[in-house]
C-alpha cells in the first residue's frame, strides 16, 4: 500500500522496506500480478490487478499452484 506519506509497505504483512534498511529500502517493494499474465492475455493492465508485496510475501505466493490470493496469504500469516 502507499500511504499519504509516500511510504510502501507490504499489502499483505505490511513489511517496509524503507522503516527496516533505511534510505536504501526507501521506494522498494515488489509487484506481483494478481492475475497471471497468459490468463489475462492481452490488453492494459489495471492497478487493481496489481498488489504491492515483500519480497517474501511474494515468494510464498508463487510457491502454491495456482497462487495464492492475497487474502489467503494474509490468513496463513501467524504472528
Ligand atoms: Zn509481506
Ligand atoms: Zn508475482
Amino acid at each position: 500500500m502507499l500511504d499519504e506519506q509516500g511510504h510502501l509497505s507490504c499489502a499483505v504483512c505490511d513489511f517496509d522496506f524503507e522503516a527496516k534498511y533505511g534510505a536504501h529500502g526507501a521506494g522498494y517493494i515488489e509487484c506481483h500480478h494478481v492475475v497471471p499474465l497468459h490468463v489475462a492475455g492481452e490488453g492494459e493492465t489495471k492497478l487493481s490487478d496489481l498488489a504491492l508485496i515483500c519480497a517474501n510475501c511474494h515468494r510464498m505466493v508463487h510457491r502454491a499452484n495456482p497462487w495464492l490470493t492475497i487474502d489467503q496469504l494474509r490468513a496463513l500469516i501467524t504472528k
